[in-house]
């Protein structure tokens, strides 16, 4: 007896794959172009989801991760999404563009199948600076996406936020401190000994 779905066990021992995901997309993505134009190179996993690629005309590859029968259950439904999250994170399709036109999201009898059309690097949305929209590379550093010049204007402009800050409170300590009895001395000696507590 064994633990694997019974969806694994039913293929040929060829389509089933016991290595890692990472090496499953480096081998769909070779065995898709292999096979162009003859449909989809595909692979069942030990927990039963199928994991299939094909090249279209365009040579964009196209991946399609399915199960043969539907959840029966809302948690199944979340289960299989987070699958399918985590499916295409290794196999290093998480910013292909998901296919629209997919029924499963729309008819929880059916299969789930969800496809996803390769996108090549030039054509994945890059991070832009908030502020000029100038393409940012170390996105996801800061609170908010900013390119160097403009990070270098916001650390200025905090950095003389904090000093005015500073000024001000020290300002208020003045008046606050030197009201009426210290009248005769010349401002700033009293002021600078205070707050420096030389009194
Ligand atoms: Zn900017």
């Amino acid at each position: 007896m064994s633990d694997n779905h019974v969806d694994f066990e039913a293929v040929p021992a060829a389509h089933r794959w016991t290595a890692s995901l990472v090496d499953l997309g480096k081998a769909l993505r070779k065995e898709a172009f292999a096979k162009k134009g003859l449909g989809w190179a595909w692979y069942v996993l030990p927990r039963g989801a199928m994991v299939a690629m094909m090249a279209r005309d365009d040579m964009r590859r196209v991946l399609r991760i399915s199960r043969r029968i539907a959840p029966t259950t809302p948690e199944g439904w979340v289960k299989w999404r987070s699958e399918v999250g985590v499916f295409r994170k290794h196999l290093d399709c998480d910013l292909w563009a998901p296919a629209v036109g997919d029924a499963s999201p729309l008819d929880p009898n059916l299969p789930p199948q969800e496809l996803f059309i390769e996108r090549h690097a030039d054509e994945v949305a890059k991070p832009k600076c908030n502020r000029c929209g100038a393409p940012v590379s170390d996105a996801g550093l800061y609170k908010e996406d900013l390119c160097v010049a403009c990070a270098k204007e916001a650390g200025d402009r905090e950095s003389a936020r904090l000093r005015a800050m500073a000024a001000a409170a020290s300002a208020g300590n003045t008046s606050a401190t030197d009201p009426t009895s210290k009248r005769s001395t010349p401002p700033g000696t009293s002021d600078t000994q205070g707050s420096l507590g030389l009194t």
